[in-house]
């Protein structure tokens, strides 16, 4: 795709995202990021909304000043403003979201091209929860859910929105890699949200939605004896079927 596609195609995305019977966002809620080159990507603007916002509420953005920023020692509130000054390229004085160090992190992966960040209703009733990280790395409930969510969902502590954010996500993040050997698919933040990582723009979406409907289905069992898991083999036996690394392929988001 060229920019100036990536930059709609983003739009869609996040406007998909922000439809409001999807109860993922309200108001300037969420953000949305696509990967233009090695140097640059789109981010949305600060205070810009997902749900209705064209491509103006989006900034093309440096990756070299956010991620020197991540992995610095120490920096104030007043770094973080200036460095998100300095790392905006256009449109002149555009101020990029909060979190898009957690933004540059991401894409900065191979093979992720787009992040959604979201604050669905369901997936905070989680998150929000006593309980929020035992049932948001208890297991799968569902086939869809494995084949489209992954084996488990990345679980980071509540950390302040923004690089404290980012950097709770990246070490989350790697110990998840170290784990599991892949990225995840579903990242759940304690008391905030749903990042979701992916080669497409269309993957971003699908997962989003798989991701609410299985946390959906989760508080519906807690009315019938609570959730009761797919066992570990039935989860290996899933992620191993050459259908669903078809139906993967077809979805054009193959390894
Ligand atoms: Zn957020």
């Amino acid at each position: 795709l060229t920019a100036p596609e990536l930059l709609n195609r983003l739009v869609r995305l996040s406007q998909t995202l922000g439809q409001p019977a999807w109860d993922c966002v309200i108001l300037g809620e969420g953000n949305t990021s696509a990967r233009v080159d090695d140097d640059t990507f789109y981010v949305k603007a600060s205070g810009a909304q997902l749900g209705t916002a064209g491509p103006e509420g989006y900034v093309l953005t440096k990756f070299g000043p956010p991620l020197a920023l991540l992995y610095s020692e120490e920096a104030t509130d007043e770094a973080v403003t200036e460095t998100l000054l300095a790392a905006a390229i256009e449109p002149p004085g555009a101020r990029p979201s909060v979190e898009t160090m957690m933004h540059a992190y991401l894409l900065s992966y191979e093979g992720i091209n787009f992040v959604g960040h979201t604050h669905p209703t369901a997936i905070n009733a989680i998150t929000c929860s006593a309980r929020g990280q035992e049932l948001a790395t208890g297991g799968r409930l569902t086939p869809e859910e494995i084949a489209f969510c992954g084996r488990s969902s990345c679980w980071v502590p509540y950390s302040d929105p923004g690089l404290g954010l980012a950097r709770a996500l990246r070490t989350a993040l790697e110990a998840f890699v170290e784990e599991y050997s892949v990225l995840p698919r579903t990242i759940l933040v304690q008391n905030h949200g749903l990042i979701v990582p992916g080669r497409t723009a269309e993957e971003v979406e699908t997962t989003t939605q798989i991701a609410v409907k299985a946390a959906r289905t989760l508080a519906g069992t807690m009315a019938f004896g609570g959730p009761h898991f797919l066992p570990l083999c039935e989860v290996d036996r899933i992620c191993a079927r050459p259908d669903e690394a078809i139906r993967l392929r077809k979805m054009g988001w193959s390894e």
